[in-house]
C-alpha cells in the first residue's frame, strides 16, 4: 500500500459531518463472515488473540455504534468511514485526488490502521480496536456511495422514494439494497461465497486504490441511473442485485487479503 504523501493539494474535499452507517448491519456482517472463511490458519490465530473466540462478523458494525458514543471520544472516527472524490478521467488523476487528501478518510485510515497493527509497539488493545476499525472500514470500501461525490455528500443530498418512502441515495444503499433481500448475514454469505480458487485470487489482486477506484466506477453508474427524484421500486432492486452481490463477495474476500497481509 502507497504512502499518502501526494502533491496534489486540492483537487478533493471531504466533508466531515456527513452521517453514514455503511451497508446497515447485515452487509457489514456478511463481507466479515466472507472474509472469516478465507483466513489462513496463521492469521486465524494471531486475530484470535486480540478477538478471543468471537467471530469477525461480532465486531464489523462497531464503529458505528461507537457513533452514538456522548463521551466524544471517538469523535473524529465519524470522517473515517468515507472519502468524497469528484470523477476523473481516469485512473491516474482518481489516485491523485485520492492521494491527495490529507485529512483522515477512508483511504488514509485503512493504510494507517493496517500499520498501526503492524508495528510492534502497539498495546494488543490498540491492535484490537484498530482490527475493529479495519474490519468494518474495508466493508465501507465496498460500498459504492462511501467513494461517491463530494457535490452530494456520497449521495446523501440526493433525494428518492423507495417503494414510495422518502429516503436518499447513499442510505438506501447503505441498508435497503441489501436488508430487502430478507437473508440472514450467515445465508447470504454462503450464497456467495462460492467462487472457484483462482477467481478468489483475481478479485484480491491489485492495490488498496485499485479497489478505490473500482467503488467510485460503480458509483458513477449509479448516479447516472439514479437521478434525483427518482421513484425507485422492484425494478431499482432488479436491476443492482447482481451489483450488490459483487460487493459484498469482493468486500468480504478482500478484507480476507488484507487481513492474511497483516496477520498472515
Ligand atoms: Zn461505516
Amino acid at each position: 500500500m502507497k504512502s499518502i504523501l501526494s502533491k496534489f493539494a486540492l483537487a478533493v474535499l471531504i466533508f466531515s459531518s456527513l452521517q453514514c452507517f455503511a451497508w446497515g448491519l447485515t452487509g457489514h456482517r456478511v463481507i466479515a463472515e466472507i472474509a472469516q472463511h478465507h483466513l489462513t490458519s496463521k492469521a486465524e490465530r494471531n486475530i484470535k488473540k486480540l478477538l478471543g473466540n468471537k467471530t469477525l462478523a461480532y465486531y464489523a458494525n462497531w464503529p458505528d455504534f461507537i457513533k452514538s458514543d456522548t463521551t466524544g471520544v471517538w469523535k473524529e472516527t465519524s470522517a473515517w468511514h468515507y472519502v468524497n472524490v469528484n470523477p476523473q478521467k481516469n485512473f491516474q488523476q482518481f489516485k491523485d485526488s485520492l492521494e491527495a487528501q490529507k485529512s483522515p478518510n477512508l483511504y488514509t485510515q485503512i493504510e494507517n490502521l493496517a500499520k498501526k497493527i503492524k508495528d510492534k509497539n502497539t498495546s494488543d488493545a490498540d491492535k484490537k480496536t484498530a482490527l475493529m476499525f479495519l474490519i468494518h472500514l474495508v466493508g465501507d470500501l465496498h460500498q459504492p456511495l462511501h467513494v461517491g461525490r463530494y457535490e452530494d455528500l456520497g449521495g446523501n443530498k440526493i433525494n428518492v422514494t423507495y417503494f414510495g418512502q422518502a429516503t436518499n441515495l447513499h442510505s438506501l444503499w447503505d441498508t435497503k439494497m441489501v436488508e430487502d433481500r430478507k437473508y440472514s448475514y450467515t445465508e447470504f454469505a454462503d450464497l456467495l461465497d462460492i467462487k472457484a480458487d483462482a477467481d478468489v485470487k483475481n478479485i484480491q489482486g491489485g492495490t488498496l486504490q485499485d479497489w478505490f477506484y473500482d467503488s467510485q466506477k460503480i458509483a458513477n453508474s449509479i448516479y447516472f441511473h439514479t437521478p434525483k427524484d427518482s421513484k425507485l421500486g422492484y425494478d431499482y432492486n432488479y436491476r443492482y442485485e447482481s451489483t450488490v452481490e459483487r460487493q459484498l463477495l469482493y468486500g468480504g474476500l478482500r478484507l480476507a487479503k488484507v487481513l492474511n497481509d497483516i496477520f498472515g
